[in-house]
């Protein structure tokens, strides 16, 4: 989107909003966000109700937009400032919105992104065992999620990434890999890497002090992935830097947002943005 197509949108809040209700429809009529009846009747308070199941909804409801409390043309400020990949630090004062709301809404936005992702429902299912920290379940609570260190095996074929979870690997048997198979392992800061492992270029986790890293042994040389020019991992490197401290339970949301960005690299991400945020929560990850 062209700047002059950007002002356009946020000159007010009217526009803004309009902008967001036409990608929460895409091209459809409305529906009812819980059982997709298009029976729909309005209020006189403007809301909706279904004339399948009765819920009464706005246009935003059950869609991650709702989340946060920003406003339309703030949101779509946002996106444009994460397109251009500024941290939560240099947007709060560009927004004029407090640090934490600034955060908040890039977690939501980072959750939509990876909701959006092909195995989704393999990653926001309970049975992966990971806590991606989006309720305020509190970090102590958090430390008892069942996987705590996800591994996620990297294969880059054509131009396109794959990041998959390992949901029977943990980082441990990483680790006992790397011991007793000489499979080779490489550091960069919180995050382990290894050399190819089966079909995969490097398999991957986030680790924290709670795991002894002292097994993890570097032996000068670099792992496949290192020797990779113009590849997902020298574009994700420089990135991972960026985000200040990477924790195993951000790690997740990272990875993926870093697949899609590299995924659609060279296209205009601010649609495909809007488009991630404008969609339903999906049921799997309802809280
Ligand atoms: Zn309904």
């Amino acid at each position: 989107m062209d700047l002059v197509e950007y002002e356009r949108h946020v000159r007010s809040e009217q526009a803004a909003r309009r902008y967001l209700l036409k990608r929460c429809l895409n091209g459809s009529k409305p529906r009812c966000p819980r059982c997709a009846c298009q029976r729909l009747y309005r209020l006189a308070d403007q809301r909706l109700r279904c004339g399948g199941c009765r819920y009464t909804f706005h246009e935003f409801t059950r869609r991650f937009v709702n989340r946060g409390g920003l406003s339309c043309r703030d949101w779509l400020r946002l996106l444009k400032l994460f397109e251009l990949e500024l941290t939560a630090n240099r947007m709060a004062p560009e927004l004029r919105l407090s640090y934490n709301t600034v955060y908040k809404a890039m977690t939501t936005l980072r959750f939509a992104i990876l909701a959006g992702a092909l195995d989704a429902p393999q990653l926001l299912h309970p049975s992966s065992g990971i806590d991606l920290g989006l309720t305020d379940t509190p970090e102590e609570e958090a430390h008892a999620a069942v996987n705590r260190y996800p591994v996620f095996g990297i294969i880059e074929k054509n131009g396109w990434v794959f990041i998959d979870l390992l949901p029977h690997v943990q980082a441990e048997n990483v680790l006992h890999f790397n011991l007793h198979f000489s499979l080779k392992l490489t550091r960069m800061g919180n995050i382990v890497y290894t050399d190819r492992f089966q079909r995969y270029d490097a398999l991957m986790f986030c680790g924290d002090d709670r795991l002894t890293f002292n097994y993890v042994n570097i032996r000068g040389k670099s792992a496949y992935v290192d020797s990779l020019s113009g590849s997902f991992w020298a574009f994700a490197r420089t990135r991972l830097r960026r985000f200040n401290g990477v924790t195993p339970r951000r790690f997740p949301l990272y990875l993926k947002e870093l697949e899609f960005r590299y995924n659609h690299r060279g296209e205009d991400l601010f649609p495909l943005l809007a488009d991630r945020l404008c969609a339903l929560v999906p049921d799997f990850a309802q809280s």
